[in-house]
């Protein structure tokens, strides 16, 4: 029998799917992936529907997007960042962030280069590293406020650094970085000539008076930045899996390069209606945080009632916590045992970092509060069998 490549041999199946598969054998409330329990707004969906049956998108989308969506991004960086954008050469539709994410590696980073993680990653960077032959470096963020040491960041530096992978607002730890630490990293990729790529498909999910701030908008940083997207997040429909890149037309040029041999171009019938979701009126934006402002609060509550420790998340809709006080054993342990005996589900954290970081991680689960309040309040009840 032929065996499997090498370069997936050593990977198991991604944490979601393991997580998604014990909460259901065991009937537990799912905090675990990040995948809202409601629905996206009915006039987004009726957009897509439209766009379905009006006979002009049912066939391949241009490879780069449609031109309405680029315009649509394109505005959308202006409305809400002042970025400047050419919709012709300075952005492209993906396959979901994460093919954003894969195509922008591809198309920016050469095999032996260097490549800046924070840790904790989401879990399809490292994978993606090494399948170009790229070097993760790693620097931790540190708790309980999960912030970088500045020593520790500027020594991952090197002569061989290519890039820096960035998430803000940051999955799991819920992190927006501020102004002063974005600038940080700044002036570091520009010392060195290191580009950005930038996760930011929380943009619309930071709380309070909380901003969100893309590294592109930072002096110096426009030309070595590529920024990611998508709808999933904003909108409640991460099924659709559009995503976008934008940047200086000189480095998408090469992620377009990439991208057209990865997917060749991303679903049709959804750019458009992508189009008309980006283009919603402030109020959108407005209510979208009152109801995860909401969320958020119960979910705090839940774990205040539990003995879990854990700081209110400045953004995205994952919250860490610390559960040493009311459990004895590492993260991954403590995940199984909350789904199959509390009846609670969430992802442990250690597997977001390198081996040698690990240990971080281990005394903390990852919640998931994009679901109904509902579920919420019946899964603050069940953990607050927890306490001790
Ligand atoms: N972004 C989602 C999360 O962190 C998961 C997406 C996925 O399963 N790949 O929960």
């Amino acid at each position: 029998m032929p065996a499997i490549a090498n370069r997936v041999a050593s990977l198991g199946t991604t944490v979601f799917t393991e997580i998604n598969d014990l909460a259901l054998k065991h009937n537990a409330i799912n905090l675990g992936q990040g995948r809202p329990d409601f629905d996206g707004p009915a006039d987004i969906i009726a957009a897509e529907v439209a766009a379905l049956q009006d006979g002009k998108h049912n066939q391949y989308a241009p490879g780069a997007g449609t031109l309405n969506m680029r315009k649509a991004i394109a505005d959308h960086a202006g409305r809400f960042y002042n970025l400047d954008l050419d919709p012709n050469t300075g952005v492209i539709v993906t396959a979901g962030a994460t093919e954003g994410i894969f195509s922008s590696l591809l198309g920016l980073v050469n095999a032996g280069d260097e490549v800046i993680v924070i840790e904790p990653y989401f879990d399809s960077y490292v994978p993606n590293l090494q399948w170009i032959g790229a070097m993760p470096v790693y620097v931790p963020l540190r708790p309980p406020a999960w912030t970088l040491d500045p020593d520790e960041l500027r020594a991952a530096f090197t002569p061989r650094t290519r890039a820096i992978l960035l998430n803000t607002p940051q999955n799991p730890t819920g992190r927006v970085f501020t102004y002063a630490e974005l600038k940080l990293i700044a002036d570091l990729c520009i010392e060195f000539d290191v580009i950005c790529i930038s996760d930011e498909v929380y943009e619309h999910l930071t709380f309070g008076e909380t901003p969100h701030i893309p590294i592109a908008t930072l002096p110096g940083m426009v030309e070595r930045t590529v920024t990611i997207s998508s709808l999933g997040k904003s909108y409640s429909v991460t099924g659709w899996k559009i995503g976008w890149v934008y940047g200086h037309p000189a480095l998408v040029t090469g992620v377009q390069r990439a991208h057209q041999y990865v997917t060749f171009a991303a679903h049709h019938p959804a750019q458009t209606a992508a189009a008309y979701a980006l283009s919603q009126p402030g109020t959108y934006y407005e209510d979208f945080l009152t109801m995860y402002t909401a969320k958020r609060d119960l979910m705090m509550a839940a774990l205040n009632g539990s003995g879990l420790k854990a700081f209110a998340p400045e953004g995205t809709y994952f919250v860490m916590a610390d559960f040493r006080d009311v459990f004895d054993g590492d993260d991954v342990a403590f995940a199984r045992y909350l789904t199959t005996e509390i009846g609670v589900a969430c992802i442990p954290p250690s597997v977001f970092y390198c081996p040698e970081h690990a240990e971080i991680g281990r005394r903390f689960a990852r919640f998931a509060f994009c679901k109904g309040d509902d579920t919420l309040r019946a899964a603050g009840e069940r953990l607050a069998k927890l306490k001790r």
